[in-house]
């Protein structure tokens, strides 16, 4: 299978495009001159069930809904799109503007996670974590299709301020040599998994030789399992590919392949049950992880359902998220009380083997808070929360509380219980 984009600019050659409505089109045209907009043909062709759009979850994955900005906002942009004296000038400018409404870059990414080497910030490098780093190559700053929720939407709008990528000389290299702490990087992107074989080994190879025997887990975060399996089954280069990643595995590393799956409906096809076995056959294990969202993924069943088919397959069921304060957040976001019933029901209808999954937790600033309860305590009704990945490591694992609020969607609502807990922040 070749594969083909649908974008703005060519979306009307797709036989699909005659069964939306006009004001879906205003709405892919609004929204898609903010955030950005692509989708393959595998995408269009074999996960989305057109008889039952706009709800279709893998629809309202990739194709741009009205409610995706606020109401002034999108007026304001379909205003200066339709007008026919705007300017060019006159479009980028207001486009700019809603994009910075939009909390481009969450958490102290730009401020907080970029490392330095020799007092220079590494370019395309973020570290958070004691033991993680995360590379962002320069050449794989695209994906097989963009997902209407993603956090990373900075990175595919063409503004090289907002952008992580590796630089020419690759110093991450260097910076990684260095760090003897480290144990595990996570390519990201993008997704990694647009590059060809050459270009991912030019990437990775390097840290299969002694001087980085500190490195012990590379990691690989990707959505083309779903997205674009043909991947690991079809591409030219697939051989070489899954060589590659049985290469890593045997030289002592472990390989880990972190799977965006949004739905089970991502997990239908032939081919993409074929490509977890190729991935699996060269001794990767496949994990995965998603966002909870409003309009796709929003129940138990949901949730529960996708769990199990799986561990049926031999994936490992990682992480549920908070979707993160960015971007369209207003469309997708379901609040934390919600998301703890939700995570709560599907987690009790798993057998143990699904309960590998951690969540609802939330990529905030001081790390990854989890709610892990709803309880009460002096009569109070709280949130019992849990840091399992915090900027400072003494934080990690500790329990702490916040007041219950029902409309609480971010770590950034809720009060603290304690005032001592805020240091840990
Ligand atoms: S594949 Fe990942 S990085 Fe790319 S748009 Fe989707 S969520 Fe974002």
């Amino acid at each position: 299978m070749k594969i083909k984009f649908y974008t703005l600019k060519n979306m009307e050659s797709s036989i699909h495009f005659n069964k939306l409505s006009n004001d879906q089109k205003e709405a892919i045209k609004v929204v898609g001159s903010v955030l950005p907009f692509r989708v393959n043909n595998y995408v269009i062709d074999n996960l989305i069930n057109w008889d039952d759009i706009p709800n279709d979850p893998v629809f309202q994955l990739t194709f741009m809904q009205k409610g995706m900005l606020s109401q002034e906002n999108y007026e304001k942009v379909k205003d200066v799109l339709y007008n026919e004296n705007s300017t060019q000038a006159d479009i980028a400018s207001m486009i700019f503007k809603v994009r910075k409404d939009l909390n481009p870059h969450p958490a102290g990414q730009l401020s907080q996670n970029v490392p330095k080497l020799d007092d220079m910030e590494v370019e395309g490098v973020q570290h958070k974590y004691k033991e993680t780093v995360l590379v962002f190559p320069s050449s794989g700053q695209l994906c097989h299709a963009y997902c209407t929720f993603c956090f990373r939407w900075p990175q595919f709008i063409g503004d090289k301020d907002l952008k992580f990528s590796t630089d020419k000389d690759m110093e991450y290299l260097n910076y990684l040599k260095e760090n003897k702490g480290v144990t595990d990087v996570l390519f990201t992107g993008g997704d990694p998994m647009i590059m060809n074989t050459k270009m991912i080994k030019s990437y990775m190879e390097p840290l299969l030789s002694e001087e980085y025997s500190h490195i012990t887990n590379i990691r690989i975060g990707s959505k083309s399992l779903s997205y674009w399996p043909s991947r690991f089954t079809q591409d030219n280069d697939v051989d070489e590919l899954l060589e590659f990643f049985q290469k890593i595995n045997q030289s002592g590393k472990r390989l880990a392949f972190m799977a965006h799956i949004n739905h089970p409906n991502e997990m239908k096809t032939e081919e993409f049950v074929k490509a977890v076995k190729n991935i699996q056959s060269t001794g990767t294990i496949i994990r995965s992880q998603a966002p909870l969202l409003k309009h796709i993924n929003d129940d138990a069943e949901t949730w529960s359902t996708m769990w199990k088919r799986q561990v049926q397959l031999g994936i490992i069921p990682y992480y549920m998220f908070v979707e993160r304060d960015t971007g369209p957040k207003e469309y997708f976001s379901v609040s934390l009380s919600d998301a703890y019933e939700i995570y709560q029901k599907a987690i009790q209808n798993v057998s143990g083997l699904a309960r590998t999954v951690r969540g609802p937790s939330m990529s905030a600033t001081p790390g990854k808070v989890c709610v892990d309860g709803i309880t009460t305590i002096n009569g109070e009704k709280v949130f019992a929360l849990k840091l399992l990945q915090a900027r400072n490591s003494n934080a990690v694992n500790r329990p702490f509380f916040a007041k219950y609020d029902k409309e609480a969607t971010w770590l950034s609502d809720l009060e603290l219980l304690e005032d001592n807990d805020k240091l840990f922040f």
